[in-house]
């Protein structure tokens, strides 16, 4: 059936790159519009491997051009279910990464599609090929699929339109979880997808924590590992609570040591500082520690300027993904912001300090009443010196934080060391200044870092010494 394709298919293409030089035309992304959306429907309704598209095909698209895409699925069988959605929605990721000369990233509303220009020559001139060639990976690795069918929209109008519908039910499959919390569930679900391009990633969905692509929530990692228990979605028995606070669990560090390949032995989910969740990459928003003020600022994709660190979205995405737990930096979805968990161990809301305005507007009944205006976005601080004066005016709580450290006279070592980095906190989490080794430069800031080694054993073959230029 492959040989139908003018492309070859394999798992092997995943993580083929399509450079701007290399690429003939690109579809969705940070640029134009686009989304994938998998909807379940009665097995009756739908026609088993049609294609429809609305707009331009390729073959009438301009080299080097930027277009609009949606792709809508609809599938059908015994064993599908609305909660199955975005399990087999998430997959197109996979899948259109299997052919050769197709680059996909991200999921639901941030997808951003390229092609190649020698996928073009070899004769890769419709939709319909992708289109086909997807659906037939979905049916041969989902075996619960027994119909297909797919509409790829490139009109722009009608992606605008059907990007309306689609965001309304993403957010009734995030809607789900609100009054489902990790106390009230024996099981966590864990996702093993990115693993192929972070192999320590460790990804853990409790309803107090959709996953950090923002597709993938506590119901549909149940629904996905009740259907295919062999599959990427599979459940993690929670164990014995070691710490509510910070959501640290048996169960899940047993996983994290098992899936990580010993990597990381401990994970706290809704911790940003002390043993955080890993980030693989595909998160929707990444957190990032600002010293100078003790807090924590959050920065999405869709973020086209410098946060107030000096520092781009995909700066700090290439410092945090990978599937590590990256002190200082953490990937999340954005329906975490919603949780009453949010980083409860190290402060919640009270610890933000900076996000894009349009985030903020995203989640805007989420945040506190009480800290909501105190929440600087780029209209009110685009560097340190004015996020600083924002907090200080808005009477933010971090500051509090500030003057304590400078009211309260040092007790031992340790809180000595923490005020040379600037961050003393009564009452409330320690930050491990070791973390300060995997932080990128900011700006703002100044006047050094106090390092003490105890019981360290240092070896030096050379030292070179040259004069400041
Ligand atoms: S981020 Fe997690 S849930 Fe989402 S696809 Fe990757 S491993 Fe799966």
């Amino acid at each position: 059936m492959a040989d139908e394709f003018p492309f070859e298919i394999s798992p092997m293409f995943e993580g083929e790159r399509v450079r701007k030089d290399d690429m003939y035309v690109e579809l969705a992304g940070p640029k134009s519009k686009g989304f994938e959306l998998v909807n379940a429907v009665g097995i009756d309704e739908i026609e088993d491997g049609k294609f429809t598209l609305i707009g331009p095909d390729i073959s009438e698209m301009e080299e080097g051009g930027r277009y609009p895409l949606a792709m809508i699925y609809r599938i059908a069988g015994e064993l599908v279910e609305p909660d199955l959605e975005a399990i087999v929605e998430r997959r197109n990721h996979d899948f259109q990464n299997y052919i050769q000369g197709v680059m996909h990233l991200n999921q639901r509303y941030d997808v951003w599609i390229r092609i190649n220009k020698d996928a073009i020559a070899k004769g890769l001139k419709s939709f319909e090929h992708i289109a086909k060639a997807s659906m037939m990976l979905f049916k041969n690795e989902l075996t619960f699929i027994e119909k297909i069918e797919a509409t790829y929209i490139t009109d722009l109008e009608k992606v605008e339109e059907e990007l309306a519908k689609a965001m309304e039910r993403y957010a009734a499959r995030d809607e789900r979880t609100r009054n489902l919390h990790d106390e009230d569930v024996e099981e966590f679900y864990g996702c093993s997808l990115c693993q192929s391009f972070a192999p320590t990633s460790v990804c853990v969905i409790s309803p107090d924590r959709i996953a950090l692509c923002g597709a993938i929530n506590w119901f549909d990692g149940r629904a996905a590992a009740k259907v295919d228990p062999e599959g990427p979605q599979f459940a993690i028995k929670k164990g014995e609570c070691l710490d509510e606070l910070s959501g640290e669990y048996s169960g899940v560090n047993e996983v994290a040591q098992k899936l990580s390949g010993g990597e990381y032995n401990r994970i706290k989910i809704h911790s940003f500082f002390e043993f955080p969740h890993t980030s693989c990459g595909c998160f929707e928003v990444v957190g990032f520690y600002v010293p100078e003020v003790d807090g924590i600022g959050w920065v999405d994709r869709d973020f086209t300027g410098n946060a107030p660190n000096g520092l781009a979205f995909s700066t700090m995405a290439g410092q945090t993904g990978g599937g590590k737990q990256v002190m200082g930096f953490l990937g999340v979805g954005i329906n975490y912001f919603r949780s009453p968990k949010f980083i409860q161990s190290d402060g919640g809301w009270n610890r933000v300090v900076w996000m894009p305005k349009h985030l903020k507007d995203k989640v805007l009944e989420d945040i506190p009443a009480d800290i909501v205006d105190k929440v600087a976005t780029e209209e009110d601080a685009q560097d340190i010196d004015t996020l600083k004066k924002f907090l200080t005016e808005k009477g933010h709580p971090i500051v509090e934080r500030w003057t304590t450290e400078e009211e309260e006279p040092a007790e031992d070592e340790s809180v000595a060391e923490t005020r040379a980095i600037g961050m003393l906190q009564v009452g409330m989490p320690a930050f491990d200044p070791a973390m300060l080794q995997n932080l990128p430069p900011m700006t703002g800031g100044g006047g050094g870092v106090k390092i003490t080694l105890k019981n360290a054993k240092i070896s030096i073959d050379k030292i070179i010494l040259s004069n400041k230029e």
